[in-house]
């Protein structure tokens, strides 16, 4: 596995293989992001992965000092996966001086998350444009775990014709439900234990779709109330949306986002689910 620092080094790594599946992360890998490792090296008989924690997708009060980070586990996980090359290069490889483009994507970026975190997708659409720019992959791969990016990332793609295929992997999960994410390691034991309420509310949500519930108000009330069984957890949001507009719906025609976002002390915890009839 070849560990790549500069773009120059990526560009000429890339051109060993005719297709190439990318897979960005931050790092401090886990079955999720193996998974997507995993999938990508079996549809495109060859995978890289990016392991940058993008600066710009943080705002100054989040934790990109503390967000965790353990490189050389990372590089014997994807070494042991068969990953055929990785980048992880510094901020100043992505980011020269004078750098001062940022991207856009809309609408869809400034909803849930992006009304809590507002400069967060806009840092997410600008480093995943650079670095499908830079991989050149032929399919990128993300995570179901972050709903709204994997729409973010659709909408870039599509809108700047972006000739990359984007396949979304399903989320893993602990066998409690809790999704596994690099943040779950800040949580105390007891906010581990509390956490398993998002995959509970999600799971009421689902059963009262199967059973025909198509009121988005009554299934955003329906969550709610499972969450606030665990009172150590504070609700940032509640959604049960279009799953491509991410507008909040009311009756509901076909499928539905139903997602959510909540703190355990410091930590923010977001989980989802697709309701599908
Ligand atoms: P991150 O390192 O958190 O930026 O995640 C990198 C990629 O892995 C993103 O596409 C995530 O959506 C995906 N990912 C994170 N957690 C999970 C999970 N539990 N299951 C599947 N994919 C995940």
């Amino acid at each position: 596995m070849q560990v790549l620092h500069t773009i120059a080094q990526v560009r000429e790594a890339r051109l060993a293989f005719p297709r190439l599946g990318l897979v960005p992360t931050m790092g401090f890998l886990h079955a999720g992001h193996l998974s997507l490792v995993e999938r990508a090296q079996r549809e495109c008989g060859a995978a890289a992965v990016t392991i940058f924690v993008n600066p710009t997708q943080f705002s100054p009060s989040e934790d990109l000092d503390r967000y965790p980070r353990d490189m050389p586990r990372d590089l014997r996980l994807l070494g042991q996966a068969g990953v055929d090359f990785v980048f992880t290069p510094q901020a100043m490889e992505i980011y020269p001086p004078g750098f001062d483009t940022s991207i856009d994507v809309g609408g869809v970026a400034r909803v849930l998350e992006g009304a809590v975190r507002p400069v967060h997708f806009a840092g997410v659409a600008t480093v995943v444009a650079k670095l499908f720019n830079i991989v050149q992959p032929t399919r990128a791969y993300f995570g179901q775990k972050d709903a709204q990016q994997c729409v973010v990332i659709r909408r870039l793609v599509r809108d700047l014709d972006i000739p990359v295929e984007i396949v979304i992997g399903e989320t893993v999960r602990e066998d409690d439900g809790l999704a596994l994410s690099s943040r779950n390691s800040y949580l105390t034991p007891e906010q581990r234990a509390a956490a398993t309420v998002l995959y509970r509310a999600l799971c009421v949500a689902r059963d009262e779709f199967a059973a025909g519930e198509r009121d988005g108000d009554r299934l955003r009330a329906i969550m709610t109330t499972a969450l606030l069984t665990e009172p150590s957890g504070q609700i940032d949001y509640v959604s049960v949306a279009h799953p491509d507009t991410l507008a909040e719906l009311g009756a509901i025609a076909g499928e539905a986002l139903a997602s959510m976002a909540v703190r355990f002390g410091p930590t923010r915890l977001i989980d989802n689910l697709i309701l599908r009839p």
